[in-house]
């Protein structure tokens, strides 16, 4: 029987994941990999931290080089080479280098990068302005910052221009972050992006938000100054990080099917609308596992994904996808901001959220660091109509240490469809340097299930609360003592003599130390009739506590 043929298109992250797994499913398969540049399978995430120096050489970014491929996966790897087109009817690719046929063909093109008009295009750009999306990229604009380039401006403020602006200030350079929309990490809630901008700035980034770069003075074949709004930015290096394209025309114009954004949105099987043709890699869109849409991250995490199941299926395996989370996490100077799942209020889950403090581990030990979580939920109970039944939506995770396990907590918990209940009892590992005997990732489980009978202010909502709403301090004498804060003191035993002036006030909002007492106080006020008492969640501690990751 004839070997099958299984070609690859694209050798940067997803097409060579792709082509391993359709070895390690089909031993006998011819797998051709077609890549137009002439490095194959580099860890483009990881191309910033060479430049901040938290990589030792450039070599490390790229250790599976093709003869690799070639040798261990008996992977034909075809550098240089130019994919024009191909026939899905003919199962035939056409190449700057003659005619491949396929039997099954793995798309893995993945996204161009945006480059704003006012930079021109081709040759026109300039000598010392570079895109950050592979090796030859890296050695260019390391070899720029050798020869002494200091001042950078990094324009756009998405996920790697942040990374690119906190890595080359991390070495020193003077960096400016131009971005034109309102706030840097479009996927991020306005206080996360903002507390991400606070961080670099005070990491040393020069920030411009909500204006573009609207002119270039040249000089010779540089770019030395950039306008943006009436300032003029002098600049010895440029970085373009504004966004990426899905690359999919060749597949539109084999018949190919694209969603609005561009992108191909692939089943749980990774196939496409073309008979044999599986698509993997930054230009795919599939399935959201809170929304149930289609979403496109152009991430890494999920493109690996995509090419596993891509690869084995395209080699007569049977893989299935799950579907996504958007989980994402990024470094802004000293702070880490992730996200994960839908974030979104209201909706088909009629979503709800709830915010707290809490610490990355017990607060004694040194080295322990303020946390900010904050939860999306369902409104609507689960099945059994019980409080605490309603599933988790979405999380975002903002501090400077053990962002990242929460985090990933958090998009496995969304994916096993836990409760808020059972996330509360999640049995996660404690001892002091790491965490806390309730994680304040079980913490968000509790306030959430009891915000049904006291709302739990949100760090925000309070900060912001007008002059009507009534402010109890239901602390001990020594607490306020050791912590002063402007509010009616009231004891919380004698809760009840303040019925009369509890069921007159419109809202009323308890605070203590850490939410637990204030929380008792606001179930107590309700009973007796408040018509709207909530609590501050987390408490003043974590108010405290905040104002440092805010500032
Ligand atoms: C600076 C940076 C940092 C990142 N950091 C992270 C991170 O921390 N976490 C994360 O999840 N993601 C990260 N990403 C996103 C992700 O890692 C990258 O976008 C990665 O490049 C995706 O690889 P890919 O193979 O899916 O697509 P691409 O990188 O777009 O690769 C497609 C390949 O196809 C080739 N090609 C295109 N057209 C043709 C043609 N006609 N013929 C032949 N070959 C062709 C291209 O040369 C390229 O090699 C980062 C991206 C960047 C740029």
């Amino acid at each position: 029987m004839a070997k099958q043929k299984i070609v690859v298109l694209g050798g940067a992250l997803s097409g060579p994941t792709a082509a391993a797994r359709a070895r390690e499913t089909n031993a006998d398969a011819s797998i051709i990999l077609l890549e137009r540049a002439e490095a194959i399978s580099y860890a483009v995430g990881g191309l910033p931290y060479y430049l901040s120096g938290e990589v030792d050489a450039r070599a490390d970014l790229a250790p599976y080089r093709a003869a690799f491929f070639s040798r261990y996966y008996e992977v034909d790897v075809r550098t240089k080479v130019s994919v024009e087109r191909f026939d899905a009817a003919k199962r035939k690719v056409y190449t700057s280098a003659g005619v491949v046929p396929y039997d099954t063909l793995i798309y893995a093109l993945g996204a161009g990068s945006i480059v704003p008009p006012v930079f021109g295009d081709g040759d026109a750009i300039a000598s010392n302005v570079s895109l950050l999306r592979n090796p030859a990229h890296l050695q260019r604009i390391d070899a720029l910052l050798r020869k002494g380039a200091q001042r950078v401006v990094v324009v756009g403020g998405g996920y790697y221009g942040v990374e690119a602006a906190d890595c080359l200030a991390r070495r020193g350079c003077a960096v400016t972050l131009v971005e034109r929309g309102p706030q840097l990490l479009p996927e991020f809630s306005a206080a996360a992006a903002g507390q991400a901008a606070r961080a670099l700035a005070a990491a040393g980034v020069e920030l411009r938000l909500g204006v573009g770069v609207e002119e270039v003075s040249r000089k010779g074949k540089k770019i030395v100054a950039v306008r943006v709004g009436d300032e003029r930015i002098d600049t010895d290096l440029i970085l373009i990080t504004a966004g990426v394209r899905p690359r999919t025309q060749i597949f539109a114009a084999a018949g190919g099917e694209l969603m609005r954004d561009g992108s191909i949105h692939v089943d749980d099987r990774c196939a496409t609308n073309l008979d044999g043709v599986y698509a993997t890699s930054i230009c795919v869109s599939h399935t959201h596992a809170v929304t149930r849409k289609p979403v496109w991250t152009a991430q890494a995490s999920d493109a690996d994904k995509t090419a596993q199941v891509a690869g084995e299926n395209a080699a007569g395996g049977n893989a299935t996808l799950l579907p996504t989370l958007g989980t994402a996490i990024v470094r802004a100077g000293a702070l880490q901001v992730a996200r994960t799942g839908s974030t979104e209020l209201g909706g088909r889950h009629e979503a709800a959220k709830i915010q707290l403090a809490g610490h990355s581990c017990d607060p004694f030990f040194r080295g322990s660091e303020p946390l900010e979580l904050t939860l999306y939920y369902s409104g609507k109970s689960g099945k059994s109509g019980k409080s605490g039944s309603e599933r988790i939506l979405g999380a975002e995770v903002v501090g400077r240490g053990g962002v990242d396990k929460r985090i990933d907590v958090l998009a496995t918990a969304i994916l096993a469809k836990l409760t808020l209940a059972q996330l509360a009892q999640l049995d996660l590992a404690y001892s002091p340097p790491y965490s806390m005997t309730r994680d304040i990732v079980n913490a968000a489980g509790v306030v959430a299930t009891q915000a049904k009978h006291a709302r739990p202010w949100t760090l925000e909502a309070f900060s912001q609360r007008g002059d009507d709403v009534l402010v109890y301090d239901v602390r001990t004498a020594s607490q306020r003592k050791a912590h002063g804060f402007a509010a009616t003191v009231m004891d919380l035993a004698k809760l009840r003599e303040h019925r009369r002036a509890l069921r007159a006030a419109k809202q009323v909002v308890f605070v203590c130390e850490t939410g637990r007492e204030s929380y008792l106080a606001a179930r107590a006020a309700s009973h007796m009739g408040c018509a709207e008492a909530g609590y501050l969640s987390g408490g003043l501690n974590a108010l405290r506590e905040v104002d440092s990751l805010h500032t």
